[in-house]
């Protein structure tokens, strides 16, 4: 059988891409240098693929759909007819641009789907050039001339691009013929070239419209250059257009079996055409644990009864972008080891299946389900211990004791805060000399003393700094946490942290997931003598922070043993016990980042009730044990509430910080309810960006917001935590927002 991949990990074995890029926007290294990083990483992954029959060519400078974008010929004409290369231009959308002649602020981020990989959202409006930079095909084409094996060029499709682009002024039935237009050049400019063209939005919920959008685009595409086109899609089941697929003369299709079971029902119920090839995505492109071999035997069972092997390819379920890249060189406890699997495991995995799964010797009758991973020996009696006390758990383990409006009151009588008050995220930036320092303390070479004492040391002058700038909520600034999940996986059982296990969160960013083995608790207080230590060197309030229950299992790679709800009740105890060591040493505002809980909502609609039903339960389970007068602070990294406006209602916190700044003011309009009974702080700029905002520039966009939020509800930050900034940056941009603040507040009575 031959095996393939959807995408391969793009920053490489040990985030050398990351490097190249830092360097490249350092200017430490030229254009031509840039390039031929790029050039020599792609052929190393090329090389790490070679046992495949079919490798993808999937590297992106920065992100696939800024990528796609370009060679669409999605681009601001100023941009686009300016001096600066097609990197640059590209580079200039992703992070935002300032020089003496030009300013660009980056267009926004997104999360990619329910993963932690964010996208750079194209904008398409007036200025939209419509002239294809074929730029970032000319490596992949060079690339593909000297590999062996036959290759992919990934794209995204129109489809989802279709649905994940920002549209100004630009009526949608010219917007659609636009698109195809371009896809149509983008194709004949490069007949002999096998595209892959990644349509994750089809597993999501389509309308009628949506999939008369989908057959306009493929109507024409498969029947022009079908044999080209080798469609992918992952996430989930394509239930909506699955019988309209079958008609369009494709190459070939991509299904993902692990999180798109229903894909299978659809096979059998509508069949295969003879003459398209399927890719099934078996092994699991977002988790980390060992595909089972017996049921994906099984699996593969049920397939063939409906598809003839030769003409299968075994793949991954999606990207393997959202694993780190080896277990190589991991120190784990070898229980647990033999049970995972990263990026290079899973090619292994393929190849080893390609050789072991025999289809037809199996039992045909028994249903396949990807058996969950089976864990290591437990601790039972802890195992017995928390099942008891989850399952003792009455309402009023839920519940705060007093209404929110009542609850505000007495917490402005006593925090005495200034009209629209000024707090930040929580983290400040993190200097080399910090890393280097913690570097030092893990191996051993730096005592914990002398990193504890730096540690403070640094608290000291972050405190002394937001004084001098006026700020009124104080962080401690999160110097001890190296990662705001994996700082509190290291003080709770259960969980394990790897070396080098790195995973692209966005651009040249990486975040190192912790795994959940096991059963959680709390072995000792988390945060307790950092953020003790910030409040004993001020008299303005400092704001305690931690991360909450969901956003530790969506940055996490979660155990798929026991049930979503038992894990997020398992973590919102232990933080239970963190907060309520907090408040007996009387600090008054407590912070619980939710940043991540948007981002795993379901991709189907009927799905959300029960997962937001377990991160709501579990968010109030961990923060509902406060004092009415302790203000419960919660933080998201995104901006989209139209839908879930009930569930952030639910959480019932006496303020929200949101990011809002690379968007509209449109975004806001569904917490206009909440923000006149809450208080809500929506990002005035946007720290993803070096770029500092003018006082002005701030000034203007609090205006803005007070339109729509009450005065008295209103808070200003930035949106979200300035820990990957330069220290100038940051602090800068912070005098800007006091400033800006401190001219409103003189304009009012
Ligand atoms: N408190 C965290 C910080 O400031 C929140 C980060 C986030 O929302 N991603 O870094
Ligand atoms: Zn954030």
């Amino acid at each position: 059988m031959r095996i393939t991949l959807v995408g391969f990990p793009r920053l490489g074995k040990n985030r050398e891409w990351k490097k190249s890029l830092e360097n490249y926007w350092a200017q430490h290294i030229s254009q031509k240098d840039l390039l031929s990083q790029a050039y020599s990483l792609q052929k190393e992954h090329i090389r790490m693929m070679s046992c495949l029959d079919e490798i993808p060519l999937d590297f992106a400078f920065y992100d696939h759909m800024l990528e796609t974008s370009f060679l669409l010929g999605i681009i601001p004409e100023s941009l686009a007819t300016s001096p600066l290369s097609s990197l640059d231009q590209y580079f200039a959308l992703a992070r935002g641009y300032q020089s003496s002649t030009m300013e660009r602020k980056a267009w926004p981020m997104k999360k990619w789907f329910f993963t932690n990989y964010h996208y750079v959202v194209p904008t398409i409006d007036q200025e939209t050039i419509w002239k294809p930079d074929f730029f970032f095909l000319s490596q992949k084409i060079s690339l593909a001339s000297e590999t062996q094996k036959p290759v992919r060029i990934t794209i995204v499709g129109p489809y989802t691009f279709f649905k994940l682009s920002r549209k100004h002024h630009i009526p949608a039935e010219s917007l659609k013929e636009k698109l195809l237009h371009a896809y149509m050049t983008l194709f004949s400019s490069y007949p002999s070239l096998l595209w892959q063209i990644d349509e994750p939005s089809l597993v999501t919920d389509m309308s009628e419209e949506d999939t008369k959008v989908f057959l306009f685009f493929y109507q024409h595409l498969a029947s022009l250059y079908g044999k080209n086109l080798h469609l992918q899609t992952y996430f989930g089941d394509i239930r909506d257009v699955y019988q309209k697929i079958l008609s369009l003369p494709f190459r070939s299709l991509g299904l993902d079996f692990v999180d798109g079971r229903e894909n299978l029902s659809l096979l059998a119920r509508y069949g295969f055409p003879e003459n398209t090839l399927l890719y099934a995505g078996i092994v699991s492109g977002r988790n980390i644990w060992k595909t089972p071999l017996h049921s994906s035997s099984l699996l593969l069972s049920h397939l063939t009864r409906h598809i003839r092997l030769e003409n299968l390819f075994l793949s991954s379920s999606c990207s393997l972008l959202h694993v780190p890249y080896t277990l190589e060189g991991e120190d784990l406890p070898l229980e647990i080891r033999e049970k995972l699997s990263f990026g290079i495991e899973k090619i292994e995995e393929l190849k080893n299946f390609s050789h072991t799964l025999l289809p037809h010797l199996l039992d045909q009758t028994q249903e396949p389900s990807l058996a969950p991973f089976s864990q290591p020996q437990q601790n039972t009696s802890l195992r017995q211990d928390l099942t008891k006390s989850i399952q003792a758990l009455g309402e009023r383990a839920f519940q705060r004791g007093m209404p929110v409006e009542e609850r505000l009151a007495l917490q402005k009588a006593s925090l005495k805060l200034p009209p629209l008050p000024t707090t930040t995220i929580g983290s400040f930036p993190q200097t080399a000399e910090l890393r280097k320092l913690r570097q030092a303390f893990q191996k051993g070479i730096l005592s914990q003393e002398a990193y504890e004492d730096h540690l403070r040391e640094m608290i000291r002058q972050s405190i002394q700094k937001q004084e001098d700038i006026g700020l009124d909520v104080l962080v401690h600034g999160e110097f001890e946490r190296n990662d705001m999940v994996e700082y509190f996986a290291s003080f709770l059982s259960g969980f394990l942290t790897t070396k080098n296990g790195w995973v692209q969160s966005y651009g040249s960013r990486a975040t190192k997931p912790p795994l959940i083995y096991g059963d959680i608790t709390r072995l000792q207080p988390m945060t307790v003598s950092w953020i003790t230590y910030a409040q004993s060197l001020t008299k303005k309030p400092v704001k305690a922070i931690l991360t909450g229950p969901i956003t530790i299992i969506n940055w996490s790679f979660c155990r798929e043993d026991i049930s979503l709800r038992e894990v997020a009740y398992q973590i919102a105890l232990a933080l239970r016990e963190e907060i309520n060591d907090l408040e007996k040493e009387s600090l008054s505002i407590i912070q619980v980042d939710e940043a991540a809980l948007r981002e795993k909502l379901p991709l189907r609609k009927q799905d959300w009730k029960e997962y937001l039903d377990i991160a709501i339960s579990a968010f109030r389970l961990a923060t509902s044990g406060i004092k009415p007068q302790t203000q419960l602070h919660t933080h998201m990294c995104y901006s989209e509430f139209s839908d879930i406006a009930d569930a952030i209602e639910a959480m019932d916190a006496d303020v929200l910080t949101i990011e809002a700044s690379r968007s509209d003011l449109d975004i806001l309009e569904p917490l206009r309810e909440y923000s006149h009974h809450r208080d809500i702080g929506p990002g005035v700029y946007d720290i993803h960006s070096p770029r500092i905002p003018s006082e002005e520039e701030i000034f203007s966009t609090i205006k803005k917001f007070l339109t729509l939020i009450p005065l008295h509800h209103l808070w200003i930050n930035p949106d979200c935590g300035l820990k990957t900034r330069q220290e100038q940056e940051a602090y800068q941009s912070l005098a800007n927002m006091v400033k800006a603040v401190k001219k409103i507040r003189s304009t009012l009575p």
